[in-house]
């Protein structure tokens, strides 16, 4: 490979569709229609748009989690590194390994901090006592969080403030090492200091783990995004450097909603 070849993409998205099983009587939900997009390694990508446009779908489909939750239909395709997730020989436990996934609500498991960051490496064999805490150390690091609890790996996690909680949650997900982290409204329920702080979490994150952030904040967005997506009604509507979504879009309707005139 020479020095200007193209990147390959970490994730590419090519004409995905979803719709939700009818409930009995119900009518069935195009939830995503005919999606494509790639992510480059090493960035950010925002995902914005108002509620039920969408956003949720297209996140848990990335790392299969929508096949846990219920029933619907998918088409399209969905390649990391070059490999269909969907494919039978794809396993759907070292997927979410590669591809970590973060929750609205905070949620810490009924452990110390320490063992909460523990559980995964545990369950992935790591056993070596000087390589378990280098990786409390690592991933608290990297989730600003360790200043405050250092001194108190021993405390039940669920201690810890909603915004530490959720810091915590990102350095849980970052200690298997994953290629991507999905994050969905990670910062809905919390104060400015702590949404402050997993803003410099994921901007230093990002050169070791891609992030794709769904947002219901666009200042968010426009913060920390290398690039921009902007779902509406199960539609990507466009996607571009974070800048030009925000300065110069292409489409009315992303103007609209950047400026606050629907949402
Ligand atoms: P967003 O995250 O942008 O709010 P969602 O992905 O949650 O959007 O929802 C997209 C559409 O799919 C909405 O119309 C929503 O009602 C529908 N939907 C979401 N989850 C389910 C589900 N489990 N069963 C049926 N419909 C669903
Ligand atoms: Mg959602």
């Amino acid at each position: 490979m020479t020095d200007n070849a193209p990147m390959m993409p970490i994730l590419r998205v090519e004409g995905v569709s979803f719709v939700y099983d009818s409930p009995i009587g119900g009518k069935s939900v195009q939830a995503l229609n005919d999606i494509s997009l790639v992510v480059e390694t090493g960035t950010i990508l925002t995902v914005i748009g108002p509620s039920r446009s969408g956003k949720s779908t297209f996140l848990r489909l990335l790392n299969r989690l929508q096949e846990v939750s219920g029933g619907g239909h998918l088409t399209g395709t969905i390649l990391l590194e070059g490999r269909d997730i969907y494919d039978d020989s794809y396993d759907a436990y070292q997927l979410r390994r590669e591809v970590a996934f973060t929750f609205d609500k905070p949620q810490a498991l009924d452990l110390s901090i320490r063992e909460n960051i523990l559980f995964g490496p545990r369950l992935a064999g790591i056993t070596r006592r000087d390589e378990l805490d280098g990786l409390v150390e690592e991933t608290l690091q990297a989730a600003f969080l360790w200043d405050e609890v250092k001194d108190r790996l021993d405390l039940n996690a669920n201690r810890l403030s909603g915004g530490q909680k959720q810091r915590l949650s990102i350095a849980r997900s970052l200690a298997l090492r994953p290629k991507l982290l999905l994050l969905d409204e990670p910062c809905s329920a919390l104060d400015p200091v702590s949404t402050a702080a997993i803003e410099q979490a994921l901007i230093k994150i990002k050169h070791r783990t891609t992030v794709i952030l769904v947002t219901n904040n666009t200042k968010q967005a426009a913060r920390i995004g290398d690039r921009t997506a902007f779902f509406l009604m199960s539609d990507l509507v466009e996607i571009g450097p974070t800048r030009v979504i925000f300065t110069n879009p292409n489409d009315q309707r992303t103007d609209d909603y950047i400026a606050g005139r629907f949402g």
